[in-house]
């Protein structure tokens, strides 16, 4: 296409170029193009609105075009713009490459002034169709093209409302839809400084503009920074000018939105809802409550024909389910929208299932149309089964799962109580695009109106969150902060739990439980294993969690951080006693206590892993964290010291009061005399003193640790150089299982593995006692016992050592929390809640490197480590175990770089499993971001 050329009729644009006409645009075009029964229309491309938004003004010659092209339309139609006997009205519609629902603007009806009104009128010979549409159309370009807040307009509209005596909307007749269109025009006109623009081509040149600049709105920004859309997905946003179709003509139109799928559930059958006699926006925005699709084949069946036809046109043409937009204008059905159906994770994975059963998709499509980070909604919680309480009102169940958290009335609120850490749901009569910052922060959404397709149901499903909508027994008070379900009354701040499965609302918190996998999705995932090269590991620390990750598919155990152990309460106190230990045979003692317990709980995990491997991390944390801190041990002392006063002076009571008051004294001497018997008693034990002692001999060792900088400081290996006894210890534990496991006849394949390495020394170190503890423990067992050795490269120098490294190292794991952390100086502690908002939302940096791996830098280091090791020993197994593997754009970094494994937490070894098969199957077009 000519890059100058901004406009493109819908006959003649690229269908797959959305990039330049926005998903919307190029599909209007290829709808066109199909033989859909489109309105007339074209598109002003992406480029001409980055034209836009870098002068601040329609590039030269645009409107010209745009004049040429409402030329064509007026000839394709038989009407005129602003005027005629026929009048043209025209919709002015955004979309960008990238699906962004609602986060932009759109108007519609434009072209109506005084004259085209007057010819709607006569035309149609429905006044109160024509005075409804310019009462919309004044709203909509109030609103978005002259910023006149919306709730002036609504004011106007309820208060027209309640002279007219009426309920709905529909229930106004023309003159009050007249009365209220010259209230709008008064308001605009009051409000923006400036007449309402009568000149349909001003106000196509506002709209236009005015579309363009939405592209830089707060809410389309915000989306796009929270779904990490980038200039190089979607840059600019087109407009589509569609010729509008009514559907508020009479009961012979109506208008709807499908889903050639539920996108729900996934299940083959055609979802959606309409409404007779209606506009579009009144579906999505929620105002009326739409019927549900299916009631469509009584009341106009013809219609429904015609679109259970256009379904499967849209599936076989598109290979995806479409989510599409129909309009019927006195028994003539069109297609005015369709794109991708957004659907949550569970349907998702059905419809790819389905869809390759049914030849409509390819194997490599259905695994790579789902998104793997979405898996994890298929781990939703849902409410305990134990659990039968009465609900307190049931809307309809808009997005799955079950959430519960303090009620807010508004987004703001969500917002800001929902960063200070609260659990909050967002409940509003209706949503809108711009309360879109409130539902990153709530756990889940409830709308009293509105159906399953209303903004709220759409974008709560988007984000995988619990969204009930429609829910029409509470009656919401915003300014009140309250909410009224029949007899009781909910105020802000007060705790519900809705469940977005069923639709159910209920006061308090409910117990959750944690979703099962469905059978689709084990199919999927064993798909997405036939393909992957990577393997998928888990970070397991117990048993239970090692037997729940081979449940999510793990083949191993990539990480088992062996401090939780310690810091369970029964080990705690024996912990604290190798550390407070003076001398190494106090140390060993209590080492010796610890050695059967370590032992148990590898013995625990090696059976739940049934033979895969097992990497165990000798101790990682410096030896502080198992102890109080000074600032908790001072306080404590000190309560301890004040006791002691506090005993003395109460030992004098008696004889102040028989001094003071012999009445009173008599009075209480029996209690009194019990008291100093009992104090005496308490004061002869030295139970507080020998506490005190303790406590200000573990203050003397935590002082002694005290160190400037921990993470940097006495950790990982060097612990294990300082104090061989500990690392002995663990070795002896991890192998002594082992050799049970395998008297008992199961197998066990332990790998041990040695934290914060910086130096071959270092390992060497450790090798050698490995060496030395695994011959005693085969001589005594009298068994083999096989295992790896291997270290975390997690220290800038590791990996430039890499490959003497991989002289004694069988396997690498790269810990790229601390990697990440040593790479950039960042200390991970204070980096997340410090600086790094400001770094990656002023785009100093594009993510947060701890989330998502910096391939750039620590990446580089990780491809040059996995070089270097594989020259010195080719059969080397490489994992990762920091955060990063389980982010799906990390692990197609590993898999380019060559990696076996990755290793993350359980409920992430789905999203990781499909990842790796996506990885494998894009890696031709893998482009290395350095
Ligand atoms: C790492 O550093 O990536 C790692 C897995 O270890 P930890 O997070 O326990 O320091
Ligand atoms: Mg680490």
């Amino acid at each position: 296409m000519n890059s100058s050329k901004f406009i493109y009729a819908f006959e003649d644009g690229d269908g797959r170029n959305k990039m330049l006409l926005g998903g919307k645009g190029a599909n209007l075009c290829e709808m066109t193009q199909i033989g859909l029964n489109v309105p007339p229309g074209f598109v002003v491309t992406t480029e001409a609105c980055l034209g836009y938004l870098e002068k601040n003004q329609l590039p030269a010659g645009l409107m010209n075009d745009i004049r040429s092209h409402v030329t064509a339309l007026e000839k394709k139609t038989g009407k005129v713009l602003g005027g005629g006997s026929n009048p043209l009205l025209v919709s002015v519609r955004s979309g960008s490459a990238m699906s962004m629902p609602g986060m932009m603007d759109t108007i519609l009806n434009l072209g109506l002034n005084a004259t085209s009104l007057e010819a709607l009128i006569r035309q149609t010979g429905d006044e109160r169709f024509a005075y409804d549409a310019y009462r919309r159309f004044i709203q909509l370009f109030g609103k978005i093209a002259l910023g006149v807040a919306d709730e002036h307009f609504d004011e106007r509209m309820a208060a027209v409302k309640r002279k007219a005596g009426a309920r709905l909307d529909l229930d106004l007749d023309a003159g009050h839809l007249k009365e209220l269109a010259g209230e709008f025009l008064e308001l605009v006109k009051r409000q923006s400084g400036k007449a309402f623009p009568q000149d349909p081509y001003e106000q196509l040149e506002i709209a236009v503009g005015a579309v363009f600049r939405s592209w830089m709105g707060k809410r389309a920004v915000d989306y796009r920074r929270q779904f990490r859309i980038t200039p190089d997905m979607a840059n600019g946003t087109a407009v589509s000018v569609c010729t509008m179709v009514f559907g508020n003509l009479g009961a012979d139109s109506g208008t709807g939105v499908g889903f050639t799928r539920n996108p729900g559930t996934g299940e083959n059958l055609m979802y959606g809802e309409y409404l007779v006699n209606a506009q579009g926006e009144d579906v999505v925005a929620g105002i009326r409550t739409p019927k549900p699709i299916a009631e469509l084949e009584a009341e106009m069946p013809e219609i429904y024909r015609q679109l259970v036809e256009l379904r499967g046109r849209l599936e076989s043409h598109y290979h995806e389910v479409q989510d599409f937009e129909f309009t019927i204008e006195k028994g003539t059905l069109y297609c005015l929208q369709t794109r991708n159906g957004k659907m949550n994770a569970r349907a998702m994975v059905r419809t790819s299932i389905e869809m390759f059963g049914e030849g409509l998709i390819s194997k490599e499509r259905a695994l790579l149309r789902v998104e793997p980070s979405m898996l994890e909604q298929l781990l939703v919680p849902q409410l305990s089964p134990d659990f039968h309480g009465k609900s307190l009102a049931q809307g309809l169940p808009a997005s799955p799962g079950a959430a519960s958290g303090r009620i807010v009335f508004d987004a703001d609120t969500a917002e800001s109580r929902g960063l200070a850490g609260e659990r909050v749901i967002l409940v509003r009569e209706e949503t809108k695009p711009e309360d879109i910052h409130g539902f990153f922060q709530a756990q889940g959404i409830l709308t009293s109106r509105g159906g399953k397709t209303s903004h709220a149901a759409v974008v709560a499903r988007g984000m995988g969150k619990p969204c009930v909508s429609g829910c029409e027994q509470i009656v919401i008070n915003d300014k009140a902060r309250n909410a009224v379900i029949g007899q009781t009354t909910l105020h802000e701040g007060d705790v519900i739990t809705i469940d977005g499965g069923n639709g159910h609302v209920y006061a308090g918190e409910v117990p959750t439980v944690e979703a099962k996998f469905s059978g689709e999705m084990v199919t999927l995932l064993a798909w997405a294993d036939e393909v992957a090269q990577l393997k998928v590991m888990a970070n397991a620390d117990t048993p239970e969690d090692a037997t729940r990750a081979r449940q999510f598919g793990a083949v191993g155990i990539g990480l088992v951080r062996t401090e939780r152990m310690f810091n369970s309460t029964d080990r705690l106190p024996i912990v604290q006693e190798m550390i407070l230990a003076e001398s190494q045979e106090e140390r060993q003692a209590a080492l010796d206590r610890l050695l059967p317990i370590q032992r148990a709980d590898f013995k625990g995990i090696f059976k739940a892993m049934k033979g895969l491997p097992v990497t165990v991390r000798l101790l990682d944390p410096p030896m502080h964290e198992f102890l109080p801190s000074a600032a908790q041990l001072e306080l404590e002392i000190a309560h301890l010291h004040q006791l002691n006063d506090s005993i003395k002076a109460l030992k004098e009571l008696p004889d102040t009061l028989k001094l003071l008051n012999p009445k009173l004294y008599q009075q209480y001497a029996d209690g009194l005399t019990r008291l100093v018997g009992g104090l005496h008693t308490f004061e002869e034990s030295h139970l507080e003193d020998d506490v005190i002692r303790r406590k200000e001999a573990i203050l003397k060792k935590v002082r002694a640790l005290q160190e400037v900088n921990p993470m940097l400081g006495h950790r990982g290996v060097r612990l294990g150089i300082s104090y061989p006894e500990i690392y002995s210890m663990q070795i002896r534990a991890i192998l002594e299982a082992a050799a049970l496991c395998a008297r008992e006849g199961a197998e066990a394949y332990p790998e041990i593995m040695v934290p914060q390495v910086a130096t071959v020394e270092e390992l060497k170190r450790i090798h050698s006692y490995v060496q030395r503890i695994h011959k005693v423990v085969e001589l005594t067992h009298g068994i083999n016992v096989r295992f790896k050795f291997g270290t975390m490269i997690e220290v800038v120098r590791a990996c430039v050592r890499a490959g003497r490294m991989a002289e004694t190292a069988e396997f690498f794991s790269f810990g790229t929390n601390d990697l990440t952390q040593a790479t950039f100086s960042f200390s991970r502690e204070d980096a997340e809640n410090k600086f790094l908002p400001a770094y990656t939302e002023t785009g100093i940096l594009q993510d947060n490197p701890f989330e998502v791996l910096d391939i750039k830098g620590v990446g580089q280091l990780m491809k040059m480590a996995v070089a270097k090791g594989r020259k010195t020993r080719p059969e080397l197994k490489v994992g990762i175990c920091g955060e990063h593997g389980g982010n799906p754009v990390s692990i197609h970094f590993c898999h380019h770089i060559g990696i076996t494994y990755v290793s993350c937490s359980g409920p992430r070894v789905p999203v990781a499993r499909l990842a790796a098969a996506q990885a494998k199957l894009l890696e031709r077009e893998y482009l290395d971001p350095d």
